[in-house]
């Protein structure tokens, strides 16, 4: 780990004798760690439940609670269960260890305790945990952006697909409705001659923004390509899908957007597809869709065909 610094990890050690929380405490505030002490079991998961450290170090032998039943709510805890613990323990018995192993412990230091010792063993388990945690935050972001589309931020084409497919197949499973929607911007080559492409692309996040506010929560927008986007929306029919397509045409027939000095508005032509028990997959459902905005060009623009 490049910049490792004690100063950024909070460690929580319990210990019900009074000598080993002193040396643990000054031996780990000496190295920069941030510490809790506590002197019993009882008081740990209280503690827990407000304070999130990033590494216990854990008392086998405590009266009631002992190490092992503790270490065994923590572990069940799914909000507290990646907190590595290590046991301190005087009992070389290896019974008491093996159970700690299962329980989840990642590790465990004999007292008397060696200091370097401590020290390193305290320190690989705090890096493991960093790298893990930043591994894990790395792929969620990377999850979220293979879905997502970089200018408007909605979801993308793949992931579109992705989703539809699924519930295209729940709706065939269980008898249900949807429609979708396909939205093109309406001469939108003339904006990008006449404003210039990074004005095009403001109208771009304009409409997607538009058709996101015209939709419900349930109900996934996503670009489609270029200006093109598309709309699924679950448990509607063919009147409900002519009422929102005809809602987000005329929103964004109202609108404008202000640029620069340059007043702009754009209007978009829809084609709606309803699901039909008969189609095979999603693909034809969309093409369905396809050739009704293809219809919505051809009939005049600025408006919605099925
Ligand atoms: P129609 O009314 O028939 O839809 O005409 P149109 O001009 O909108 O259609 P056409 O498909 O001819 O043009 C779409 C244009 O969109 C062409 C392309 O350069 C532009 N475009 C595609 N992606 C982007 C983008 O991400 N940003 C910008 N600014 N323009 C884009
Ligand atoms: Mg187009
Ligand atoms: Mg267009």
């Amino acid at each position: 780990m490049a910049n490792y610094n004690p100063k950024n990890f909070l460690i929580l050690a319990v210990d019900d004798n009074s000598i080993n929380r002193i040396l643990l405490e000054k031996l780990l505030k000496k190295e920069g760690y941030k510490m809790t002490i506590l002197s019993s079991s009882e008081e740990v998961i209280p503690y827990l439940n407000k304070v999130t450290p990033d590494l216990i170090l854990l008392d086998l032998m405590m009266p009631n609670i002992n190490g092992l039943e503790l270490c065994e709510s923590i572990k069940i805890n799914p909000n507290l269960q990646e907190i590595p613990i290590i046991f301190i323990t005087a009992s070389d018995e290896k019974k008491d260890l093996l159970k700690a192993f299962d329980l989840g412990a990642v590790d465990y230091i004999t007292k008397p305790f060696h200091n370097q010792e401590l020290l390193a063993r305290v320190k690989n388990h705090l890096e493991l945990k960093f790298t893990r945690d930043e591994l894990r935050k790395a792929l969620i972001e990377l999850e979220k952006l293979a879905k997502t589309d970089e200018l408007t931020g909605i979801s993308n084409r793949r992931h579109f697909i992705a989703l539809a497919q699924r519930e295209f197949n729940l709706a065939k499973r269980q008898k249900r409705d949807f429609s979708l929607l396909i939205l093109d911007i309406d001469y939108f080559k003339k904006i990008n001659d006449t404003y210039g492409h990074p004005i095009g692309d403001k109208v771009i996040q304009f409409v997607a923004r538009k058709c996101v506010d015209c939709l419900r929560q349930e109900d996934l927008c996503a670009r489609w390509g270029g200006e093109e986007f598309i709309v699924f929306l679950s448990e509607t029919t063919l009147e409900g899908a002519i009422m929102a397509a005809d809602r987000i045409r005329i929103s964004i027939e109202n609108g404008t957007i202000e640029i620069e000095d340059y007043k702009i508005s754009v209007t978009v032509s829809i084609g709606i597809s309803v699901y039909n028990p008969d189609d095979a997959n999603v693909n034809q459902t969309i093409s369905r869709g396809d050739m009704a905005l293809y219809r919505a060009k051809n009939n005049g623009r600025n408006r919605v065909e099925n």
